[in-house]
């Protein structure tokens, strides 16, 4: 039964011609799949309009080779040739009863186009984002024609696919759009350039191109700035984004609001809290008529239900929220807030947009999976056998392992070794920021709590001997991993000298909160969060820190996650040095030597301490232990052992819990290398002839 505090949520929204059946609106969100991996696609934004959104959209679609994303794997929408995998996503998504969106984009001089080869076009002659050697030039006046065209075409055919609401892109960044609407990059003297008018004159044609194509059945849609920089200082100025919202809203069915950019909109938990856009929204909105949709990593429906009551929005935005669980409208609705599985705000999810391949959650381990392995993320096979389960380790893997077990039916036992679950992400939500992070045990703690069917043990470190006596049928371990202070990492391979004079460490030690003397060393070969973490906390706690990396960047990987230029922000407004493209060469005496990775120059730099942070080595002893000797395995009635998460390979949170979930999904003939999913090839790709 819903909580009648929740109703409002499932209030209808009227969007232009079209009636949203509640606020839930999973917002264009990237996802690695796109063009390339049309099916994947199509059965995720489905499962998000089982789940219960009114309104499933695509992310970004390219409208025309004029302006292609690549390498990015985005939705295409060129011509007939991507009818099959538009209808196919449309059509999933009004089969549960959504309003299918498709998010048309021009992106300017985002994109280079570098699969299609054509001339970038833009509001100016303006180089490519990023560091490809490229320009685009300006657009003229056949050029705006022929744009507008491509978006006639494009929303003609994405209405005969089956979408409903057409966007026009015209967030900051991201869009030719905007290009002409902010003083920063439009210097035109043309009657697109100059006044507010003026430089509104190119969206407005877009917004009118798209309803005359799409007709009156159809409702449009914009994605717009909340903080667009409209001048050279970029600066953001809300009484022009205000006037600009009140110049289009007579063309706009549907408006969906961020702040620019990307970083800041998809706000990792470790900088940001749910809903920060709330003041800036709930501010400009009221230069709108017309709905409004806001976002803020929302998974707390009291959050949404104040949101939507203070005025910020009409529509509960979500992309992340929706990514890790599907049904939280549902869930809401049914009075199962307890089984909401929240988003971290990890960011993990956007790593499969940048290194283009299906993006995974660390979360909801069935996302991406929906198609290839059929998985369902409410929904889990019957168990096979009456076999008993043992589990050792309840980290990330052995607890998603051990729900989903329980889930399927089986007995399971998981013993955990530590007074606490949570194994690594126990250890890690501790850091400075990442408290968001224990969610990943606390939902599955919780699930478990409700199941008869698993017994939890705390305090019971299990060795092989007691594993043979248990009288368990299967073993599954997820003993984990720990940081190894000898080992070189993923860019410097040159062993270094360790003397006398300086204590060396590991990320496990600063988590378990050893004595450390500094001045200290953290030294980053790992490349993700850990070593800023860490840095962090030494640094809060009083230390002199320096980070030395062989990178060209501190945290380098976290680019793929949005958290890259905050990592190095905060780290240099808390006093922590950085000194990149240099590896350790040796400890001693309480200095660290350090060299220059391509010149060797040397460095010298004081340190008591060092944390080393390059590789974890698994914690696979019981594993090796226990399959010593097979014939002990068959007599104590054993039939399989398993490793799973870190203690199979070290990875991240999002591998451990995958690992755990695709191991219990079929346990009983569970091969880790078995081909046992669908693949993809596009559609009509071979006979497609153009013309
Ligand atoms: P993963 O990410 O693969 O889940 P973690 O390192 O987070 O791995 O968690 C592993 C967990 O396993 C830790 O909580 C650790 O205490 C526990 N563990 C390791 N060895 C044993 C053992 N022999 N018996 C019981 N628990 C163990
Ligand atoms: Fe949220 Fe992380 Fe999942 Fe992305 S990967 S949806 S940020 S939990």
């Amino acid at each position: 039964m819903r909580d009648p505090r929740y109703d409002i949520l499932f209030e209808p929204v009227q969007i232009g011609p079209l009636t949203a059946k509640n606020r839930f609106f999973q917002v264009p969100h990237c996802n690695g799949m796109g063009k390339a991996y049309p099916r994947t696609l199509a059965a995720m934004r489905a499962m998000k309009a089982e789940g219960g959104w009114a309104i499933v959209s695509t992310e970004e679609a390219e409208i025309h080779p004029g302006n292609d994303f690549s390498p990015m794997n985005e939705f295409r929408v060129w011509n007939e040739q991507d009818l099959p995998a538009m209808m196919r996503v449309a059509q999933g998504i009004r089969e549960h009863g959504a309003l299918a969106a498709v998010q048309l984009a021009h992106t300017g001089a985002r994109d280079g186009n570098l699969y299609s080869r054509m001339a970038p076009m833009s509001v100016g002659h303006n180089v490519i984002e990023g560091i490809y050697p490229t320009q685009a030039r300006a657009v003229d006046h056949d050029d705006i024609a022929r744009i507008l065209d491509w978006q006639r075409a494009a929303t003609k055919l994405a209405v005969q696919a089956g979408f409903q609401v057409i966007y026009v892109r015209a967030d900051f960044g991201a869009s030719l759009a905007s290009e002409f609407a902010s003083r920063a990059t439009n210097t035109r003297t043309d009657e697109y350039g100059g006044s507010l008018e003026n430089r509104l004159r190119f969206m407005r044609q877009m917004l009118e191109a798209t309803r005359e194509a799409g007709g009156p059945g159809i409702a449009v849609a914009t994605r717009f700035s909340l903080d667009m920089p409209y001048d050279g200082t970029g600066a953001s100025d809300p009484d022009e984004i205000m006037d600009c919202i009140r110049m289009m809203d007579p063309y706009v069915d549907l408006w969906d609001l961020n702040i620019c950019n990307w970083d800041e909109d998809s706000m990792p938990s470790r900088f940001g809290e749910e809903g920060h856009q709330e003041e800036l929204l709930t501010r400009i909105r009221k230069a709108t008529s017309k709905p409004v949709a806001g976002v803020g990593r929302f998974t707390s429906a009291d959050l949404m239900v104040s949101q939507v009551k203070r005025g910020a929005m009409d529509l509960i935005g979500a992309a992340r929220p929706s990514i890790a669980d599907p049904f939280i409208p549902n869930k809401i609705s049914e009075g199962r807030i307890e089984d909401i599985r929240e988003c971290i705000g990890c960011n993990m999810c956007v790593t499969g947009d940048f290194l283009s391949v299906p993006s995974r959650c660390t979360q909801n381990p069935t996302f991406g999976e929906e198609w290839r392995r059929g998985w369902h993320p409410e929904q889990v096979p019957d168990k096979a056998s009456d076999d008993n389960i043992l589990i050792v380790g309840g980290g990330p893997a052995g607890l998603e392992c051990a729900l989903t077990l329980g889930r399927r039916g089986y007995n399971v036992t998981l013993a955990e070794g530590g007074t606490e679950l949570g194994g690594r992400v126990s250890a890690e939500a501790a850091l400075p920021g990442f408290g968001a992070w224990g969610r990943v045990r606390d939902y599955r703690t919780y699930q478990l709590s409700q199941m008869p069917n698993v017994d939890v043990y705390l305090d019971s470190a299990l060795d092989a001997e007691q594993i043979l006596e248990f009288g368990f049928e299967r073993v599954v371990l997820a003993t984990g991993a720990i940081w190894d202070s000898a080992a070189t990492g993923r860019l410097a391979h040159a062993p270094w000298q360790v003397g006398d004079g300086v204590a060396v460490l590991t990320p496990d030690d600063v988590t378990r909160g050893a004595k450390i003397t500094g001045p200290v060393l953290v030294y980053d070969d790992d490349h993700y969060y850990m070593a800023s973490a860490v840095a962090q906390k030494l640094r809060d706690a009083g230390h002199e820190v320096t980070i030395v990396t062989p990178a060209s960047d501190v945290s380098a990987f976290s680019e793929n996650t949005l958290e890259q230029g905050w990592i190095e922000r905060r780290l240099h407004e808390s006093g922590v040095a950085i000194v990149e493209k240099h590896q350790l060469v040796s400890l001693a005496d309480g200095k660290a030597q350090i060299a220059h990775i391509q010149s060797e120059r040397g460095q010298e730099i004081a340190a008591q301490s060092a944390v080393i942070v390059t590789a974890r080595k698994p914690r696979d002893t019981l594993y090796d232990d226990l399959m010593a000797d097979p014939e002990k395995l068959v007599e104590a009635g054993i039939t399989s052992v398993t490793r799973i998460g870190d203690c199979e390979v070290p990875s991240t949170i999002a591998a451990a819990v995958y690992s755990g979930h695709r191991v219990a999904r079929r346990i009983e003939d569970f091969d880790p290398y078995a081909l046992d999913f669908l693949r993809e090839d596009v559609e009509g790709a071979d006979d497609y002839a153009p013309n």
